[in-house]
């Protein structure tokens, strides 16, 4: 049994600033295991529950928190499958009901039952969290934990995006927006064998990219990507957008070459939730726009073992729990490079 107190960082109410509290250190139920949290990862996903842009809000009050790396200190009645003192992850799907259409055909993603960490259920800004056992990662001894944390949302999002445009090795593939996301989303398709074209407002963001191997880079904000993409290399066969901007979603589309899939991992939220596209584009050029939310277990599992095996690194800054309303006010201007990392220990 672990007792005793934590520090978390808890919303009471939607558009208010985190506060750190004392609280409980919580108990496991059947099936689920109380992990002591090491580090977890600050998603664009967290600022839009706060700040209440989607629909359904989040369970109040909220630990946010969804990209969690830390050690199993007790376990639920059942669990067998990990043992106290194991590394472990948690990503943002907490759980899925196993049972319906989807979770029978592999596409557990998107479940209606499923619940969301530190969204539906508290997360891992915190000492101490609860997860369910089975919807947990294994994590590889000698792993650095916070430079795993982002794999377990921004790692995994991208590389079933990536997977979901059915790019092939030596294919060329468009990353619109290198944020967060869109860094690691360079990394994977690299690992994977295409040929990477970035596209970002800050040139900062596309050396970045470059460093990881991307061939072709645009900056948006001096050229339209599509036109100069389709001259370059005559467009290409897919492309996912982590942007946070609707512009680049209008965009996606355009520097694709006939027959292509883009995938929208990115959420904009609020205001930007609704583009415009052409029709005719689409229809004659037979090109597919897809969705991806998150990833599948095996996906997780997949995603942290590219990370394990040093072919994906997050750029990570580390920042304490304290921290979080003023990562949060960086993030809203676009001030943050790579992924911001709590470190609870
Ligand atoms: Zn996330
Ligand atoms: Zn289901």
């Amino acid at each position: 049994m672990t007792t005793g107190t934590m520090k978390a960082v808890v919303l009471r109410e939607i558009g208010t600033p985190l506060k750190i509290e004392t609280l409980p250190i919580p108990q496991p139920k059947r099936g689920e295991v109380l992990i002591r949290v090491t580090a977890c990862g600050v998603c664009h996903s967290d600022l839009h529950a706060v700040d209440g842009d989607w629909s359904p809000l989040p369970n109040l009050p909220l630990i946010p928190g969804h990209e969690v790396v830390g050690t199993v200190s007790a376990l639920g009645e059942g669990v067998e499958h990990f043992a106290e003192g194991d590394a472990i992850g948690v990503p943002w799907m907490y759980s899925a009901c196993g049972h319906c259409e989807f979770c029978l055909s592999g596409m557990e993603t998107i479940c209606l039952k499923a619940e969301a960490t530190g969204y539906s259920k508290p997360g891992g800004y915190a000492e101490y969290m609860i997860a369910d056992a089975a919807f947990c990662g294994r994590v590889p001894t000698g792993v650095d934990p916070y430079e795993l944390a982002p794999i377990l949302c921004a790692g995994v999002t991208t590389y079933r995006g990536l997977k979901r445009t059915n790019v092939k090795p030596g294919q060329w593939l468009t990353v619109l927006g290198i944020g967060g996301l869109g860094h690691i989303a360079v990394q994977y398709a690299r690992a994977m064998g295409m040929r990477v074209a970035a596209v970002d407002v800050s040139d900062d963001k596309l050396a970045l990219a470059k460093s990881y191997g991307a061939e072709l880079l645009v900056n948006a904000s001096k050229a339209d990507p599509g036109p100069e993409i389709r001259n370059a290399i005559g467009g290409t066969h897919g492309a996912v957008v982590t942007a946070v901007s609707a512009k680049a979603f209008e965009q996606s589309v355009g520097v694709l070459r006939n027959g292509g899939t883009v995938c929208w991992i990115g959420l904009p939220g609020g205001k930007q939730d609704e583009i415009r596209m052409t029709i005719s584009g689409i229809v004659n050029g037979e090109m597919s726009v897809r969705g991806s939310n998150v990833g599948t277990r095996q996906d997780m599992q997949e995603a942290i073992d590219f990370a394990a095996n040093g072919l994906v690194t997050a750029k990570i800054e580390k920042q304490p729990l304290d921290a979080i309303n003023e990562i949060f006010a960086r993030m809203k201007k676009g001030q943050i490079n790579g992924r911001v990392v709590l470190a609870l220990q």
